[in-house]
């Protein structure tokens, strides 16, 4: 008998990539989410560093750029 297991591919889901830089955020960093003020669909990220630089994000879904 033999039972065909299906491999478990378990995702990266915790990655969050910062919106401003495109760097990969550790969970131990004190990086903020928010959703789009504009389109409300994408949960914008951002690291340590773009907040205390006021780096200016950009939704990947509408466009939206922010400070
Ligand atoms: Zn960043
Ligand atoms: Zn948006």
């Amino acid at each position: 008998m033999s039972t065909i297991v299906t491999p478990v591919v378990i995702e990266a889901a915790s990655v969050r990539i910062c919106t401003s830089c495109k760097r990969p955020i550790i969970p131990q960093e004190k990086a903020t989410s928010f959703k789009c003020p504009n389109c409300g669909l994408v949960v914008i990220w951002r690291c340590q560093k773009c907040r205390t630089l006021n780096t200016p994000y950009k939704c990947p879904n509408c466009g939206f750029e922010g400070p």
